[in-house]
């Protein structure tokens, strides 16, 4: 099951996304949130409509979290490129709503930061409330499916201020979409790929975490609750770097799709 969120009309809907002779179209339209299903959005209410094709669709961010969980340094080679040490528990931090970007939206680099760094990364959107999952517990049944984000970050301004609120919370700094799946399995491994005007940046496999999904999200979950829709971002392979007005960020999750937003000056 593929979902994606989109305007018609001037108003927001959820819709089904299925391959048409091999092209995603959006078949259906969701007459509840994907997060109001309790985890099995095939039972949801939905009408037909007009097809659409996913690429000609005006899309915005298929999640509306109450929170963005992310994940720091969650892969070996990337908390060495940045002189980091391995972490020994997972390092946890929030980007705020207000920071989500549509696919093909514009990335802000504010005045105040000279570096701005794309961060590909695997998400997890949450089907169930979650608090204080048992050790034993299997997490899945809590996922409702997987999309692509970019946890843009002011490098600058997160070595500055210690603590990393500012530089991950900038309004335009969360893109995330095109579409959320659960047709892929982290666990055996699905590829994470970010491109900068063409050109591969970040070639990582979510086999290569260091704290596996279970791990993160009985995590979390010890200190919070985490509601159905909320996000969790999974960290980013190596190959971080700046960007500047003009570039076009692509990231791509195997069996997701591409996440594209170009990168503009405030
Ligand atoms: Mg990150």
């Amino acid at each position: 099951m593929k979902y994606c969120r989109f305007e018609l009309n001037g108003e927001s809907h959820y819709g089904l996304v299925e391959a048409v002779a091999g092209v995603e179209q959006i078949t259906r339209l969701l007459l509840k949130p994907p997060e109001d299903a309790d985890g099995d959005i095939e039972d949801l209410p939905s009408k037909r409509m007009d097809q659409i094709g996913l690429a000609d669709a005006t899309l915005l961010a298929p999640v509306r979290p109450s929170k963005i969980i992310c994940v720091g340094r969650n892969y070996r080679e990337h908390a060495e490129e940045l002189g980091n040490e391995v972490p020994v528990q997972p390092l946890i931090f929030f980007k705020p709503p207000s920071s989500l970007l549509a696919p093909g939206g514009e990335i802000r680099r504010p005045k105040l930061s000279q570096r701005v760094d794309f961060e590909g990364e695997l998400a997890v959107v949450i089907s169930k409330t979650i608090y204080q999952v048992r050790a034993d517990e299997d997490v899945r049944p809590y996922i409702l499916g997987y999309t692509c984000l970019n946890d843009v970050t002011a490098r600058d301004l997160q070595n500055k201020d210690g603590q990393w609120t500012r530089a991950k919370g900038f309004d335009t700094f969360c893109p995330v979409g095109p579409l959320v799946t659960d047709e892929i399995n982290p666990w055996t491994g699905v590829g994470v790929e970010t491109r900068v005007n063409g050109e591969v940046r970040q070639q990582g496999n979510t086999r290569d975490f260091i704290f596996s999904l279970g791990v993160i999200i009985r995590y979390i979950s010890q200190a919070m609750t985490i509601a159905p829709g909320d996000v969790i971002a999974t960290g980013t392979p190596k190959g971080v770097g700046p960007v500047v007005a003009g570039d076009v960020i692509e990231i791509s999750v195997e069996g997701v799709g591409t996440l594209r937003n170009p990168v503009v000056d405030e």
